[in-house]
């Protein structure tokens, strides 16, 4: 089994799909190798190597299109029984590309990946979350795969540097043509909402802008990052970067301490794998009850004060 990795470096660390995505890539056996795009920094080799890494091509810089004819020549050469991409832009793009410089399948929003003798599956999870479906790649290799955020934790292996080799990507003429010009990364305090272990998210029921304080303050106690549903988000309480859910961000943390949330199916999707969940809604029948491990039927407006002036009395 050869598997590789598309990565991308940012700040001079690796990608945190990729890293997510070697750590499962490492119960296939055989070689494990990794397409890295970015500056190539000491700290983001290593951090690929620990995660299982053995092999790095690594590519400077490249427009979705060259890096996609870049990667099928490769491909070609080398022959990969597996791709696997994050779920970023640059992932997507370079995916379907190379889908269809290849005339290879992919199998995007994968949730798991599994070796069967010769057989490569992906599992998909559909309406919402509440099926889950296993496809069987046909056709031959390579197997192309976009991953879900999240979807293996990120787990070093203690391995050591990998080779690196750096791949010149071919001219693709005008179609390599485009420029990302800047990105724009939201300004945010506190813990990033993806790796925080604890959430706590706010819903409709917080009532207004004002109100949305004390799912800050509860989030800063616990030592937390704040979330929201999209419908918070839509009414401009707070910005589109802490949405959790189907259109928004999915986290996994160790506590998600659900606010005035109804527990849409949408919101459920980007939460509902947290290892403990605490729902306070004042609707006993409030699907988020469903998804809950403890539950608070009660007044957001009584029962986050109370846990506030708790907190504070411990601090
Ligand atoms: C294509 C699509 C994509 C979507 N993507 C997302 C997504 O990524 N993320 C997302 O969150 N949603 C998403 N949605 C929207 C989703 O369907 C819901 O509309 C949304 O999640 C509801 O948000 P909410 O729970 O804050 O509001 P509501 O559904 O209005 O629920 C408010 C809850 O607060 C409770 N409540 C009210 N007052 C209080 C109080 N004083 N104390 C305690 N509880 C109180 C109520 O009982 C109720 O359960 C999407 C929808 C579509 C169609």
């Amino acid at each position: 089994m050869k598997t590789w990795v598309f990565s991308t470096e940012s700040d001079g660390h690796a990608g945190s799909a990729a890293l997510e995505a070697l750590s499962k890539a490492r119960s296939f056996g055989g070689d494990l190798g990794v397409i890295h795009v970015g500056p190539g920094s000491e700290a983001a080799l290593a951090e690929l190597g620990d995660h299982g890494a053995t092999s790095v091509l690594q590519i400077a810089e490249g427009s979705a299109a060259a890096l996609a004819a870049g990667l099928a020549e490769a491909a070609g050469s080398q022959q990969p029984d597996l791709i696997v991409f994050g779920a970023g832009n640059l992932d997507r793009d370079v995916a379907g590309r190379l889908s269809a410089r290849l005339g290879k399948p992919v199998l995007a929003n994968a949730v798991d990946i599994a070796v069967d003798g010769d057989a490569l599956q992906v599992v998909n999870e559909i309406l919402g979350g509440t099926q889950r479906v296993t496809t069987s790649f046909a056709g031959g290799s390579p197997a192309i795969v976009i991953t879900r955020p999240k979807a293996f934790a990120a787990e070093p292996s203690g391995g050591g540097a990998p080779a690196v080799t750096t791949l010149e990507l071919p001219d693709v003429g005008h179609a390599g043509d485009v420029e990302v010009l800047s990105q724009h990364v939201e300004e945010s305090s506190g813990p990033d909402l993806e790796a925080a272990a604890v959430v706590v998210s706010g819903g409709r029921g917080i009532g207004d802008a004002d109100k949305f304080s004390m799912v800050h303050e509860l989030a800063d106690l616990l030592g937390g990052a704040a979330g929201a549903t999209r419908a918070v988000v839509d009414a401009g309480w707070v910005p589109y970067s802490y949405q959790v859910g189907q259109t928004g961000k999915t986290v996994k943390p160790d506590v998600y301490v659900a606010c005035g949330i109804s527990g849409a199916m949408q919101h459920l999707v980007g939460m509902k794998d947290s290892t403990t969940i605490i729902a306070i809604n004042k609707d006993p029948e409030a699907p988020i009850f469903g998804v809950a491990d403890l539950g608070i039927v009660g007044d957001v407006h009584n029962v986050i004060p109370a846990l506030v002036e708790a907190l504070k009395a411990r601090a």
